[in-house]
């Protein structure tokens, strides 16, 4: 997933995933569909311990989500918006969590 980025977005090979950002533990706590969140430090993508048991369509929708965050916007709809006009792929938001999917 990271190299299909990097392919356009150079930068995007910088990126790593840290897990079990406290942070990112509180707010999967407060809200169940909280796994990640980028832009809390530089080129790093902070998921939660639980990230990992999510169905692999899951994670790639918040991975991509979140490059979306780092390489477009802070904005949750042009995050989307932004790898669905890059990578021609649309970001779902289904399920009783509303995960982002692809
Ligand atoms: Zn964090
Ligand atoms: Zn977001």
């Amino acid at each position: 997933m990271k190299a299909l980025v990097a392919e356009k977005f150079p930068q995007a090979d910088k990126i790593k995933l840290f897990f079990g950002c406290p942070d990112t533990e509180y707010d999967h706590k407060c809200s169940s569909r909280q796994y990640a969140h980028a832009l809390h430090l530089k080129n790093i993508i902070c998921v939660c311990q639980a990230f990992e048991k999510l169905p692999t369509k899951n994670k790639f929708g918040i991975f991509l989500h979140e490059f979306g965050h780092i390489l477009g916007s802070p904005d949750e709809d042009k995050a989307d918006d932004f790898i669905e006009k890059h990578f021609k792929i649309y970001i779902a938001y289904t399920g009783r969590k509303e995960l982002q999917e692809v």
